[in-house]
């Protein structure tokens, strides 16, 4: 049975990307941070194992990741999916605002990847989907840090294409544009309206348009799919 693990699956595009591996036959590990409870109800739901990990905390996330491993036997794909969102001018982003960001982003990615990678390059398969964004291509006003640490996976996904292709492991990156998700609470209802507007699609996206595509990347079909930086945004921002 082939298995997958999925970091910020308590919500959102997580959650949506647990259910649709659990769906696929997959078995599924998922990390959360504080959502405790819909992590819970979640893994009653599909049958996935719930594991608390906050993913900028190397130590922790050796110690999930081996949890991970013990529960599946093996990894077969792995989404790095967990991220916050803020939006301050850059001169008003203080040090810490910025180390959250880029910890969560993209060291999080980073350590995440570098437990799971080895059992991948042995089992000479893998699949390895991070979840960017719209911003990390074309960059957003007053995300900075958030468009930096974006576009930081980015380079993290074609150079770690380069460098695992030959073990057989596959690394790609999507980039959601506008997804309907607890991340767009602080946007009034008159720039949801925009938003929606500015997509030529004519509507915002949802978690299963963004985890249909990271099952799709994951499966027999994407195969020969690796390095790409895929837009799941209705049109957003390009
Ligand atoms: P969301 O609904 O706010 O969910 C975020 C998830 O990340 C939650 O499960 C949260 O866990 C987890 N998380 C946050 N910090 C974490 C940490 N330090 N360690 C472990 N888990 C952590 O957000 P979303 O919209 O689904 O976003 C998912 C991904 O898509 C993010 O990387 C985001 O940047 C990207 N994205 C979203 C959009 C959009 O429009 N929504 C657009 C482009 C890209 P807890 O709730 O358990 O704390």
């Amino acid at each position: 049975m082939r298995t997958a693990l999925i970091t910020g699956g308590s919500r959102g595009i997580g959650a949506q990307c647990v259910r649709a591996f659990a769906q696929a036959g997959y078995r599924v590990a998922f990390f959360y941070l504080s959502s405790e409870e819909k992590a819970r109800a979640l893994g009653k739901e599909t049958g996935a194992y719930a594991i608390r990990c906050d993913v900028r905390d190397p130590a922790q996330v050796r110690a999930a990741c081996g949890q991970a491993l013990e529960l599946l036997r093996h990894i077969d794909a792995l989404v790095n999916n967990a991220g916050v969102a803020q939006q301050k001018l850059l001169c008003d982003i203080t040090d810490e605002d910025w180390r959250t960001m880029l910890d969560t982003h993209l060291s999080g990615a980073f350590y995440v990847t570098r437990e799971v990678l080895s059992g991948m390059i042995s089992q000479r398969d893998g699949r390895i989907v991070n979840i960017s964004s719209i911003w990390g291509q074309v960059g957003a006003s007053c995300e900075a840090h958030y468009s930096a640490a974006k576009a930081g996976l980015i380079g993290l996904t074609r150079a770690l294409a380069k460098e695992a292709g030959p073990s057989g492991v596959t690394v790609n990156c999507l980039c959601p544009g506008v997804i309907e998700t607890d991340m767009l609470s602080s946007f009034t209802p008159e720039d949801l309206a925009a938003l929606r507007e500015e997509t030529p699609l004519g509507r915002l996206g949802t978690p299963e348009d963004v985890a249909r595509a990271a099952l799709w990347l994951c499966g027999g079909e994407a195969s020969f799919i690796t390095g790409q930086v895929l837009g799941v945004g209705g049109g957003f921002g390009e």
